[in-house]
Parts: structure tokens; C-alpha cells; sequence
């Protein structure tokens, strides 16, 4: 971890300390008051056994006195304790779920690019383990090290009341200790982290394998993912057994042994006051009974390090991922009216020096259709992306109704551009929750979505209608019905432009037709990019651009290209053509 980043993560940790000031001072105020009836009762042990026992003075008003606060002070104690530890739970409960919406919301606005090189059990593995590991901080380490320091001031002050000279043999205990924790943070360190590390792998693991079930049983690679899971479990269980090991060996024992030393010190040096006749019986009871509760106290701190130090690495990875720069928009006002694209001189690379799409330039009115076709990887599906501004452009500008598109804010690109992916996605909810997505659309909307996506027909069928609800990634549905659920989701919005990657690659014949009647509708109503394989379904385009290897190799309506003799647009539509009467006749 470096410097700067541990500054960081203090800051960000630090910050939900100090932020509600009045639950911080209540807590600490219940701490301090805890600790003063606490270290009160030895005290008065000291006073009745010298004041009263030794001389033999049985007064009984002032034993009833004493005894009174003897016991008020230890059930104020408990009391105060009580609310001690709820105020820093919830100071903790509410710092732990503020970060947690953070990282959360932060993660909804990351650039696709973040998401490229993401792994979703790591992420996920952020927003729940670490975070709950910075709740333990707050809660344990907090809550736990600051009353058991105030209780070593506390002790220490009552310690000086009664004898300075032991009181300073006692505190020799407490650089000894601070030495030790030094020893444990500097061994255990890199072991913790190691292990954290592991264990978000374990999750990613986990995820990924579930994710891909059906091609991992498939393909039978059961024993492949099993072994890898044993791996990265092993390296688990021996970077957890380091720091085990660790702090096994140095913080109880270490610390037991401190302060037995200690012990003997104290009663050595009763024993030479002893012999000069000045010592006082109550004293020793005092010191023995605060110096009992003195080591606790301290060997909790240090056990608590080990909190503190997954606190750290994990708060560190929390931070990392907060601070992961968000995609930037505008928000000027500027919204998508009528549809107009304008696309010139375009570059674009994922990663620089492997660039995916050179010099692309075209002009859409209004209303036209527009069919993208070429081969696998020829930077389709990349078009669409940086059209919609998941990936920001360097080179070459894009306008949308004469405006650049780094100027539309968020919300607004959202609302103009409908985006029917290549992968349909589904989520847990009712179709009603699929096609409306939050937006709180009114009724008629998607009922007009359903209607334009040809979906109406399947609606009826099922058992609740709009209200039927969907399974993990609509399994009820088939993956034509899917691709037209995700049809209307588009549509619902009305939006200007409309994006489809593939909307077609999937389906049967059947479906095929009804989503191409569904689009022929919203011909010279809505501009549409559609991104097709099978070029039969794109024949009516405006406009069809071809690309290969990123550039515009060809451009032009059907028929102009299939007159290109040696075209790459009629080439392939001859092969696919050839193909399908191959198949009729098989
Ligand atoms: P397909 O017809 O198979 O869908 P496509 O034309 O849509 O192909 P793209 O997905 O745009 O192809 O990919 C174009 C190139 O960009 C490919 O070489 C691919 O490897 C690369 N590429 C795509 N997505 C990323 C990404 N997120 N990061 C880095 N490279 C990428
Ligand atoms: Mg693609």
C-alpha cells in the first residue's frame, strides 16, 4: 500500500468518524463516564481496606456510603458500557452502509472500459466482504481500542493517585507492548493482505463458474474448475495460516509474559516498601486489581490490530475502487430531437496501438435506416459502443442533431437512444419491470412498446400477463421472445435513434419476420443502425455500410452494391444466399 494510498484510505475511513459529530460525542461521552465508574471501584476497595479494615473503624454510616458507591458505580458502569457500544455500532452500521451505497453507485457509473478488465466476484467481493471488514473497524477496533485506551488512561491516573513509583513500573508495560504491535503489523502485513486478495479470488471463482454452468458442464470441465478452486483455496488456507501464526506467537503469549514480569516487579518493589514500614495493604489491593484489568485492555489493542490491518486492506481496495475516475458527461440541456447522426473522421482504439475503427465517416437524416454489416471483429459492435459514448473518442467527432455527443448529459443520450444489444438482458422482476426498467413509463407506453415489438401476442399467453414474473435472465422466455422484450424496453422511451446489434442472429425464421415487421414499422420514424449477419434482412436499408478490419470498405442502398462486380457486400450475399438454397434442398 502505498503512502499517498494510505492516506487516502484514512481519509475516506476517517471521514465517517468525524461525520456525525453529535453520535461521535455522545459515544465518547458515554466512553469517558464508563471508564470513571469502572476505575472507581478498586479505588474504593483501597479506601475500605486502609481507611477502615486496617485501623479496625467499623462506622456504619460511612461503610453503607461506600458500599453505595461501590454499587452504583459498578451498575452505572454496565449501563454506561451498554450505551457506549450501541452508539458506536450504529455509528459503525451506518458508515459501513454509506460506503457500501457509495462503492455501489459508483460502480453503476464506471466506463465500459472499467468493465473490460473487471472480474464480477472481485467486484462484488468489494461491496460486501471489504465493506463489512470496515465495519469491524469501526465497531471492534474503534469502539473497542478507544474505551480500552481511555481504561489504561483512566487506570493510570488512579495508579498515580496512589503510588507514582509503581505506577511507572506498570507504565514501562505499555512500550513494550507498543513494540510488539510494531513487530506484528511489520510480519503480518503482507500476509493479511495476501489473504484478502486470495479470497476475493475464491468469490470470483465461485461466480464465474456458476455464471457459465451450462457451457462448464457441457464441456466438461468440471475437473479444471475444480482444481483451480483447490488452488486458490490452498493458497488461501496457507496465507490465513501465516497470519495465524503470527499473531499466535506474538500477541497473547507475548503480552502474558510483559505483563507477568511486570507483576513480579510490583510485588518486588510492595515488598521493599514493606521492609521501610510505609506500605500500605489497600494500595497493593488496588494495584493488583487494576493492574489485572490493565493487561486486558492492552492485549485486546493489540489483538485488535489484526482488525485493524484487514480494516486497512480492505478500506484500501474499497478506495481504489471509489476513486476509479467515472465516465464524465455534460449536463447542458441539449436533447436528441430528431435523430440526426453525423460521424466524421472517426478513429477509435481500445488500447492504444490496436486500433478498431479507422477514419469512419457517415451522415444519417432523420427517420433512415442504416444496416452495418461485415465480419466478426470487423468494430460493429464497437460503433455502436462509441456511439452511445461508453467509450470516449479521441479522434474524429460524432454529432447528434448538429451537437457533439460529449455534450448530451447522461440521462439525456440515454432517453434519445434506445440500444438492443447482442446479448439480451433480462432482469429478476415481472415483464412489466423488464420494459419499464424504473423509468415509471405510463401504461399505455408499454403497452404501445409490447404492441410495436409484436410481443402482445406472447403477453396474452402467459399466466399473469405483464405482470408474469421472469426468472434469472428470462428463462420463461425464448430468445426471440427476449430480443423483442428488449425490443420494447427501446421503445418504450421513444426514443430518436435506435441501435440493434444482431437483433436477429438468434432466432428462427418466424420471429425473425415478426421483429423485422416490428422494425419496417418504425422505418422514417425513428433513425436506426442495425447491426446484421444476415444480410437478407437488411435489404430495404437506406443506406448499408460495409465494414472490414475497421474500415469503410463499401457504402451504398442493396442494389447499388450488389451492381459492384467485385464486391465484398455481393460476395457475401451470394455465399449466404447459396448457403440457404443449400440447406432448402438438404
Ligand atoms: P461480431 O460480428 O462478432 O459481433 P463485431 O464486428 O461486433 O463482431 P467488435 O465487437 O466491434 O466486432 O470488435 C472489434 C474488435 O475490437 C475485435 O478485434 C475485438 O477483439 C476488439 N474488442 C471488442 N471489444 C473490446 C474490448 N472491450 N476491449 C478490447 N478490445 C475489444
Ligand atoms: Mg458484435
Amino acid at each position: 500500500m502505498s503512502d499517498n494510498n494510505r492516506r487516502g484510505t484514512f481519509k475516506l475511513l476517517s471521514s465517517y468518524i468525524y461525520g456525525d459529530k453529535a453520535l461521535l460525542t455522545k459515544a465518547s461521552a458515554f466512553l469517558v463516564l464508563a471508564t470513571i465508574a469502572d476505575v472507581l471501584g478498586p479505588y474504593l476497595g483501597k479506601v475500605f481496606i486502609d481507611d477502615y479494615l486496617m485501623p479496625r473503624q467499623f462506622e456504619t454510616q460511612a461503610l453503607v456510603t461506600l458500599l453505595l458507591l461501590y454499587l452504583g458505580s459498578q451498575i452505572a458502569a454496565a449501563w454506561l458500557r451498554y450505551q457506549q457500544t450501541m452508539h458506536f455500532t450504529t455509528m459503525a452500521l451506518n458508515a459501513v452502509q454509506d460506503i457500501r451505497q457509495r462503492a455501489f453507485k459508483h460502480v453503476l457509473k464506471l466506463p465500459m472500459a472499467y468493465f473490460d478488465h473487471a472480474r464480477t466476484g472481485q467486484l462484488v467481493s468489494r461491496i460486501t466482504n471489504d465493506t463489512e471488514a470496515i465495519k469491524d473497524l469501526y465497531v471492534q477496533f474503534l469502539s473497542v481500542v478507544m474505551s480500552n485506551l481511555i481504561l489504561l488512561i483512566g487506570i493510570l491516573i488512579a495508579m498515580a493517585l496512589l503510588d507514582l513509583q509503581l505506577m511507572l513500573a506498570s507504565a514501562l508495560l505499555i512500550p513494550t507492548v507498543m513494540g510488539v504491535i510494531f513487530l506484528y503489523e511489520k510480519f503480518s502485513g503482507p500476509a493479511v493482505q495476501q489473504s484478502r486478495h486470495l479470497r476475493s479470488e475464491i468469490n470470483a471463482n465461485i461466480s464465474e463458474s456458476i455464471a457459465g454452468m451450462s457451457v462448464l458442464q457441457a464441456s466438461n470441465q468440471q475437473p479444471r474448475f475444480i482444481e483451480e478452486f483447490d488452488q486458490v483455496n490452498d493458497d488461501y488456507y496457507r496465507a490465513r495460516m501465516r497470519t495465524i501464526k503470527v499473531s499466535a506467537l506474538l500477541l497473547r503469549p507475548a503480552i502474558d509474559l510483559l505483563s507477568v514480569s511486570v507483576l513480579v516487579a510490583i510485588i518486588w518493589m510492595f515488598g521493599l516498601q514493606v521492609t521501610t514500614g510505609v506500605a500500605e495493604v489497600g494500595v497493593l489491593y488496588a494495584f493488583l486489581n487494576y493492574l489485572g484489568r490493565f493487561t486486558e485492555p492492552l492485549a485486546e489493542v493489540t489483538q485488535r490490530f489484526n482488525l485493524y490491518q484487514q480494516a486497512m486492506v480492505a478500506g484500501d481496495r474499497v478506495h481504489t475502487l471509489i476513486e476509479e475516475g467515472e465516465q464524465q458527461y455534460h449536463d447542458s440541456p441539449a436533447q436528441i430531437t430528431s435523430g440526426h447522426i453525423t460521424v466524421s473522421a472517426l478513429n477509435f482504439a481500445y488500447q492504444t496501438g490496436k486500433p478498431v475503427l479507422h477514419d469512419v465517416s457517415f451522415n444519417l437524416k432523420p427517420g433512415e435506416l442504416f444496416a452495418v454489416v461485415g465480419h466478426t471483429g470487423s468494430g460493429k459492435s464497437t460503433l455502436l459502443s462509441v456511439l452511445l459514448n461508453f467509450y470516449p473518442t479521441k479522434e474524429g467527432t460524432i454529432r447528434l442533431d448538429g451537437q457533439p455527443l460529449e455534450s448530451f448529459s447522461h440521462d439525456n443520450l440515454r432517453r434519445g437512444i434506445g440500444l438492443i444489444p447482442q446479448e439480451p438482458f433480462i432482469v429478476v422482476g415481472s415483464l412489466r419491470d423488464n420494459i419499464d426498467m424504473g423509468r415509471n413509463l405510463p401504461e399505455a407506453k408499454l403497452l404501445q412498446a409490447a404492441q410495436q415489438a409484436h410481443l402482445t401476442d406472447t403477453i396474452r399467453q402467459l399466466p399473469d400477463g405483464l405482470d408474469t414474473r421472469l426468472g434469472e435472465g428470462g428463462t420463461r422466455l425464448s430468445t426471440g421472445q427476449r430480443q423483442q422484450l428488449v425490443i420494447a424496453r427501446a421503445l418504450a422511451a421513444s426514443p430518436q435513434i435506435l441501435l440493434l446489434d444482431e437483433a436477429t442472429a438468434n432466432v428462427d425464421s418466424e420471429t425473425e419476420q415478426v421483429i423485422q415487421r416490428a422494425l419496417r414499422e418504425l422505418h422514417g420514424k425513428v433513425t436506426m443502425i442495425i447491426v446484421a449477419h444476415r444480410l437478407s434482412t437488411i435489404k430495404h436499408a437506406d443506406q448499408i455500410l460495409v465494414l472490414s478490419h475497421g474500415r469503410i470498405e463499401e457504402r451504398g442502398t442493396h442494389n447499388e452494391l450488389m451492381q459492384a462486380d467485385a464486391g465484398l457486400y455481393r460476395s457475401m450475399y451470394q455465399l449466404q444466399q447459396q448457403a440457404r438454397r443449400v440447406q432448402m434442398l438438404s
